[in-house]
């Protein structure tokens, strides 16, 4: 029995290095692991040992006699990817290099405890004797695994309890409440540290740009997911549900994860494990149309196929495209298996936005740049080409950008922390979204986890971190003293 992979693969390819045969794909060292939002595996060479379910830490894996019903389409897509391709055309997969013996075990600090920490503490713990402090500001660890991935998506979750096992180790230390910047700074932490590994991920919001896009009735769509999450910088009260329509502003994966979550029972998010406030306000919400407005055409929708998978899965027939645009004709063009190709059997209709319907419903409308937000003391509309939206709660999710840290260098432009292959200087890494920018699931930081442990192996045996004038005991005095 062949196995499948579905959708919850967050492509860390924790699954590609205990597969016999190597017939999990694209990895690491393929060109299209930088680009995919998942894995496959070929049907024709895999053996069905299971070994890659046992290893997955999001329960992406099944043989795939038990893909029935709406799962059953990953079987095909894991055929899919493989058409045309020989069997057997891949080389071997990549394992984790050590460090020379002559190095000194360092003392290390990350930043962070989201997936790009979490990865790059575990390559650090197999293939160092490093001592490693780990900070974080926030009073939980998981970074977005915990306040950004949906409570909905419980097996994707699930990666979190594999990063906090991190924090038992021997040779880790977990510091909760501590922000860099605020309660320590840089240069305290290379006065106590061999070597610093920011992973600080980008916690700004982009905006469209446009009049009214700060008035009251309007947040960011990652705000909205953090809210469902019990974020403690969410306030409660901070989502008001009490429109009839809600207008999204953006299709990538969060926007898809905001839409699903105001339009899911709340009796099934119940089951889940969002917060109370959140879903006492979903109880009693008056949203019953939720417009995804794109930019551009369905070509060039942002979201992963996977996450349009599951959104189908979720709302069912509750979907619809809006004809503007030329949206019908452009869909129907797609090639199939293409995000836009997903979209063909949706019915497409032109939407008259004066009343909201009685059922529930996901509108998407392409080719809408927003205009203005009106409003007084709150959003009313939103006004876009075309059209304008009626409207008391407008979600911007047009991308996350990293804050600049003091002392370090900072790129305004791409909201990054500039670095080479992630190394910002001798003794000082970055990695995940603040090396890289806001792109990419989780699994895409192990690999970035793994260069930017590469650049700090490379200084370690070549003596270039730094040195620390404190020992390792007043580390934990000077948090103390500061807290
Ligand atoms: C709303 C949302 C939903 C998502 N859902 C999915 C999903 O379902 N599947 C998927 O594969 N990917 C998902 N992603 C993408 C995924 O979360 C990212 O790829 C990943 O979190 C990036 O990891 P990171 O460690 O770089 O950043 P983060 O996860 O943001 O971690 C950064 C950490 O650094 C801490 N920090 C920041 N500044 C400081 C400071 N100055 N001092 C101390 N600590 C600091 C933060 O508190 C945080 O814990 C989602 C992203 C968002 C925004
Ligand atoms: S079941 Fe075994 S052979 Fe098949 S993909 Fe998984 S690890 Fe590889
Ligand atoms: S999440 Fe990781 S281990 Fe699981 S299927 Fe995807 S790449 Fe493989």
């Amino acid at each position: 029995m062949t196995y499948a992979i579905t959708q919850s693969c967050c492509a860390d390819a924790t699954c590609v290095s205990v597969c016999p045969v190597n017939c999990i794909h694209p990895t690491p060292d393929e060109p299209d692991f930088g680009t995919t939002d998942r894995l496959y595996i070929d049907p024709r060479t895999c053996i069905g040992c299971g070994a890659c379910a046992d290893a997955c830490p999001v329960d992406a894996i099944f043989p795939i006699d038990k893909l029935t019903g709406p799962q059953a389409v990953h079987v095909e897509l894991n055929a899919e990817h493989f058409t045309g391709t020989q069997e057997h055309p891949w080389g071997e997969p990549r394992f984790p290099r050590s460090l020379p013996a002559h190095a000194a075990a360092p003392r290390v600090a990350v930043v962070g405890t989201g997936p790009a920490a979490g990865y790059a503490i575990q390559s650090l713990v197999r293939s160092t004797d490093a001592e490693i402090t780990v900070l974080d500001r926030m009073s939980e660890p998981g970074g977005l695994v915990k306040f950004g991935v949906a409570p909905d998506h419980p097996s994707t979750k699930r990666i979190g309890s594999t990063f906090a096992s991190n924090y038992e180790h021997p040779r880790v230390r977990l510091q909760l409440g501590v922000e860099v910047g605020r309660d320590v700074s840089h240069a305290e932490l290379t006065e106590h540290f061999n070597a610093v590994v920011y992973a600080v991920g980008a916690p700004g919001h982009r905006k469209p740009g446009i009049p009214g896009e700060d008035l009251p009735g309007t947040l960011p769509a990652r705000d909205f997911v953090g809210w469902c999450n019990g974020h403690p910088d969410v306030p409660a009260d901070a989502v008001d549900l009490s429109a009839e329509r809600a207008v999204i502003v953006g299709n990538g994966n969060v926007a898809l994860d905001a839409a699903r979550l105001l339009l899911t029972d709340p009796e099934e998010l119940a089951r889940t494990e969002i917060a109370e406030h959140a879903l006492a306000a979903l109880r009693t919400s008056k949203v019953r149309e939720v417009v995804l407005l794109a930019r551009r055409g369905p070509e060039h929708a942002a979201c992963t196929r996977s996450e349009l998978l599951g959104l189908r899965e979720a709302l069912g027939e509750r979907m619809v495209v809006d004809a503007h645009g030329g949206a019908g004709e452009t869909i129907a063009a797609a090639e199939t298996g293409s995000t836009a190709g997903l979209l063909r059997d949706l019915p497409v209709a032109e939407i008259d936005y004066g009343a909201v319907p009685e059922e529930r419903r996901l509108v998407l409308r392409f080719s809408s740049p927003p205009a203005e937000v009106r409003g007084d003391a709150q959003a009313r509309a939103l006004r876009t080409e075309g059209a304008e939206l009626e409207t008391g709660l407008v979600m911007w999710s047009v991308g996350s950008r990293g804050v600049a840290i003091p002392q370090l260098p900072f790129d305004e432009a791409t909201g990054t922390i500039p670095n080479t292959g992630g190394r910002v200087e001798p003794g000082t890494y970055v990695v995940g979204w603040a090396k890289r920018g806001a792109s990419g699931g989780i699994g895409a930081n192990r690999t970035c986890a793994s260069e930017t442990v590469d650049a700090l192996m490379d200084d370690a045996a070549e003596g270039k971190l730094h040195s620390p004038a404190e020992d390792a005991k007043s580390f934990p005095k000077l948090l103390r003293s500061r807290r």
